[in-house]
């Protein structure tokens, strides 16, 4: 017997409408591309994500179009994420830390028809526009005063199309399933693959993320995502915070220390989100300049591994609240969020579970499996390569008949290696292709970088395995020094020794002036192997 409820659709467009009607003079603020600080509501953004909906139906977008963005996180590129969406066309966000050919690469697979940019990114555009023959037209994301001089054959004026639409529009009705948004993901190796989300998946997504135990997200907060709409759209806050009507502030270009701690103070944020990458530069900030925001309830960490001191950076130092967070861009991106249980009072076992990837959010189920597939153990010491499933999670990839991480089984392998303990929490060992084979038995590279960063002459550490005779890999060790600070090999292994096991201390040290990041702000362990993989270690002749 079926329940007796309205099959309504769970579209993206009525998370604005709805914020318009409820919180529609809550504030959206921008530090624009141009420079000056933009600041309109709720009310405004849907009035003109509607013009917006109209010029693009006028310029012939058609629902299942794919539409991409270059751009920052700003007002405008959420007006393009609800109109595009809104009528049933594809958002598909490109990375602009890309290659101009890899750009041009996914331009070319998803058959994007048009590029909204922002006026900083042309000339990303400008380097490849002979070689991306599905595009139109380019909409720079600027008024007119502001248009660059541009080889680009046909660019468009955001604001003239804008204002040349009037808002008498109703957003169409479609089924819940159609495609809303495209994201590649940063492929390390291999092409990008494409992660297409459904407006299903993105508004109960959206729900999930703004809960007291995921993202705590409600009309009283203040979020600015530093998380780039660009990368897995800046985590869904964009769809979350508007569910809410929290007031969202959007950094555009500006990610450094001080402009973000800025915004934070001048707007009084209460949430912020992004990766590790960019907490350093707030910290450093922060102990420079001898400041901290009040106001700054919490600070949500993911992408890569948060570390302990980062931790107690915020925490003990700065009296902010740490939620470390996990996911991929095939889960929308939310996995697990660790946050200690209302029965842990111990600061030392609260902090041991803060520095674990964390729960599952409910809709997220997990399984660790051996190389045989066999599930192992919930002991927090087994571990294994993790698989996912749930409503919001990739079920293949965009244009790709098959995939060798989506099991026939219905669970997706995520490449991540990791335990999972008595408690629930989830915490991840490493990248199935980072973790260091040694004598037989596995070596996390991430427990010995966490380890490693805890050092007062660390600003950041990176942990390779390289070819040994006899033992197959040994850990390699490449730090970053705290200004003015040489840590020797010996003063490492000394300071390692009691935090990991001793087989697992790595065989030497190489100090760098910095790590390579890749596009979405994470440690490039490819170009450190290409770089450091034939580094001579001192027992290995
Ligand atoms: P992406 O799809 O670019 O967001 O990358 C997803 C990958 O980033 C995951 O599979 C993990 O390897 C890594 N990752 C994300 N969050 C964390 C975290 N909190 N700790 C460690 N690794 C993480």
């Amino acid at each position: 017997m079926q329940g007796l409820i309205m099959d309504r659709p769970l579209l993206i467009s009525d998370l604005l409408r709805h914020a318009d009607n409820v919180s529609g003079e809550r504030e959206i603020v921008t530090r624009s591309v141009e420079g000056p600080i933009h600041r309109y509501t709720y009310r405004d953004a849907h009035r003109r994500s509607r013009q917006l909906a109209r010029a693009l139906q006028a310029l012939d977008v058609k629902l299942g179009d794919r539409i991409a963005t270059l751009a920052w996180n700003t007002y405008r590129h959420f007006e393009v994420y609800y109109a595009v969406s809104g009528i049933g066309a594809i958002t598909h966000t490109l990375n602009p830390r890309l290659h101009p050919t890899q750009m041009a690469y996914i331009v070319n697979h998803a058959e994007d028809s048009y590029i909204f940019a922002d006026v900083n990114l042309v000339p990303l555009i400008e380097a490849v526009t002979d070689d991306m023959p599905s595009i139109k037209g380019v909409v720079v994301m600027t008024d007119r005063a502001n248009m660059p001089d541009t080889t680009i054959p046909n660019a468009l004026c955001y604001e003239d199309l804008v204002g040349a639409q009037s808002d008498d529009f109703e957003w169409p009705e479609f089924d819940e399933n159609t495609a809303s948004s495209l994201c590649y993901t940063s492929g390390t190796t291999g092409n990008p693959k494409g992660a297409l989300y459904s407006h299903r998946s993105t508004i109960i997504h959206a729900y999930a993320s703004a809960l007291p135990d995921v993202l705590h997200m409600g009309e009283n907060e203040v979020i600015l995502p530093v998380v780039p709409m660009f990368h897995v759209n800046a985590w869904g806050i964009p769809y979350g915070a508007t569910m809410v009507g929290a007031k969202l502030v959007f950094p555009g270009p500006k990610l450094d220390g001080a402009s973000i701690h800025k915004l934070l103070v001048d707007e009084g944020v209460t949430m912020t989100a992004g990766v590790p990458t960019i907490w350093h530069l707030l910290l450093n900030h922060w102990r420079e300049a001898k400041t901290n925001v009040p106001s700054l309830k919490r600070v949500i960490i993911g992408g890569s591994a948060c570390p302990e001191s980062m931790v107690q950076a915020f925490q003990d130092e700065f009296g902010t609240d740490v939620r470390h967070a996990w996911g991929m861009t095939e889960m929308s991106p939310l996995g697990t969020v660790s946050l200690p249980k209302p029965s842990m009072d111990k600061p030392d076992e609260i902090l041991r579970k803060q520095i674990k990837q964390g729960r599952p959010v409910f809709g997220v189920q997990m399984r660790i499996v051996d190389d045989d597939g066999n599930e192992l153990p919930h002991d927090g010491e087994s571990f294994g390569e993790l698989h996912v499933r749930g409503p919001w999670i990739t079920s293949g990839y965009f244009k790709m008949e098959t995939s060798d991480v989506h099991g026939d089984d219905g669970w997706f392998a995520t490449g991540d290696v990791s335990t999972l303990d008595a408690d629930g929490y989830m915490e991840i060992t490493d990248r199935a292709k980072d973790v260091i084979k040694s004598g037989g038995e596995w070596i996390s590279s991430i427990e010995l970088e966490n380890a490693a960063m805890g050092h007062p002459d660390v600003a950041q550490a990176a942990v390779i395995g390289v070819p040994h005779p006899k033992w197959d890999e040994r850990p390699l060790l490449i730090v970053v020094p705290a200004a003015g600070r040489t840590p020797s090999h010996e003063d490492l292994t000394v300071y390692l020794s009691d935090k990991v096991a001793k087989w697992w201390l790595p065989d030497d040290t190489i100090l760098t002036d910095e790590l390579p990041l890749g596009a979405t702000g994470k440690v490039l362990k490819t170009e450190l192997r290409e770089k450091f993989g034939d580094h001579t270690l001192p027992d290995a002749g």
